[in-house]
């Protein structure tokens, strides 16, 4: 089958078929590229409710360049990688600052904001302002790697010119629906374990499909496995006002950087039990105070990109609501606590905690009860 004949059948296909999603009732640039970015690593369905709030509090570019990135990262909470809202910030006032509000509109100088790379320039430039470039994400490269049985692998950055220019060869004039078409392809019919070529719009043009294949493709070369770091998650209160949490705010390096959280204890690989005493010692050079160790317990796990965390929650006090010499800390009750831009690693404990607690107050209620004449 030729190209423009592959091209026509996905298109005719995706005039059907296509999802409503909020970003596609118009094509602005700014509803584009916010959906683009959130898209990146996040599954679609948990990005609607986020887009749409997004866009309720930041409705334009200059709404969202002129916000405190505290309270962007509020709103992207619980979408974790948070240099991607970083960079979303960074890029409104850019576009602000230097293109007076509009986006520009080709893919070289797309490529230039910060935060975009080549699939989401591709994606911007080709949706919004039809201009024939690909947008090759991993959706793509699977359908386009199972389509012409391509053998190289997927995840080596030298082979992404061979897969740019395959899809390059398909685009039709229609290119910004095209390219959604191959990713609503990839997402919903040509996934990776469950693949539906029955009922695929260009399956008799698909090599792994005729040859019975499928499963051979996409090629992948295996990944390093992920460091596992043991944290210790320091929950911090003071014995005059125990209602209060010390929480700061990370360094802009490293992860979860510029990010309110817990002070977080990174422990030797080798440490199978928490030593008391090095732990005190990293807080008081942290702090410039010595806490107590009141209670410890097992929190939740949590896997980042390259690192997965096995996490200790540690319950400490201090004597007084100290002032500590630290860049940036606030003394925080559990509303105020929710009020903040935390990643997703210590919600997930935070959660843990009030369920313990819940817990504990239920079994303590159940004891009282027992105990009554
Ligand atoms: S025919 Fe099957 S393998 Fe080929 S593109 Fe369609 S769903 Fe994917």
């Amino acid at each position: 089958m030729r190209n423009e004949v592959i091209s026509q059948q996905l298109l005719k296909w995706y005039d059907q078929m296509k999802r409503q999603l909020p970003w596609r009732e118009n094509k602005e640039p700014y509803r584009i590229w916010l959906s683009e970015i959130m898209l990146q690593q996040t599954q679609v369905v948990t990005v609607i409710d986020y887009f749409n709030r997004f866009i309720s509090v930041f409705p334009d570019v200059y709404t969202l360049a002129d916000a405190d990135e505290e309270q962007v990262f509020k709103c992207w909470e619980g979408l974790g990688y948070y240099s991607r809202a970083r960079n979303l910030h960074l890029c409104a006032k850019k576009v602000v600052e230097e293109y007076g509000g509009v986006f520009p509109s080709c893919y070289e100088a797309l490529l230039k904001l910060p935060g975009i790379g080549p699939y989401t320039a591709g994606a911007i430039a080709s949706i919004a302002f039809d201009e024939k470039v690909p947008a090759v994400d991993g959706n793509v490269l699977r359908v386009i790697s199972r389509l012409f049985c391509i053998d190289a692998a997927i995840n080596q950055p030298q082979n992404h010119g061979l897969f740019v220019e395959q899809t390059t060869a398909l685009l039709p004039d229609r290119v910004g629906d095209f390219n959604q078409a191959l990713m609503e392809l990839g997402a919903t019919v040509c996934t990776p374990k469950r693949w539906k070529c029955e009922v695929c719009p260009i399956g008799q043009a698909c090599c792994a499909n005729q040859s019975q294949r499928v499963d051979d493709f996409p090629v992948k070369l295996k990944k390093t496995p992920q460091r596992v770091q043991k944290v210790a998650i320091c929950i911090v209160r003071s014995k005059l006002n125990p209602s209060k949490l010390l929480v700061i705010k990370h360094d802009s390096g490293g992860l979860l950087g510029n990010l309110w959280g817990f002070p977080r204890y990174e422990m030797p690989f080798e440490s199978e039990v928490l030593e008391v005493e090095a732990l005190y010692g990293w807080f008081e050079n942290q702090f410039g105070v010595r806490p107590k160790l009141l209670e410890s317990e097992k929190g939740m796990p949590h896997v980042f990109t390259h690192i997965k965390w096995q996490t200790e929650l540690l319950y400490l006090e201090l004597e007084d609501e100290i002032q500590i010499d630290y860049p940036k800390m606030e003394w925080v009750n559990m509303t105020e606590l929710n009020a903040l831009a935390l990643p997703k690693a210590y919600i997930k404990q935070i959660e843990f905690i009030k369920k313990t607690m819940t817990k504990k107050d239920e079994e303590n209620a159940h004891t009282r009860t027992h105990q009554s004449p």
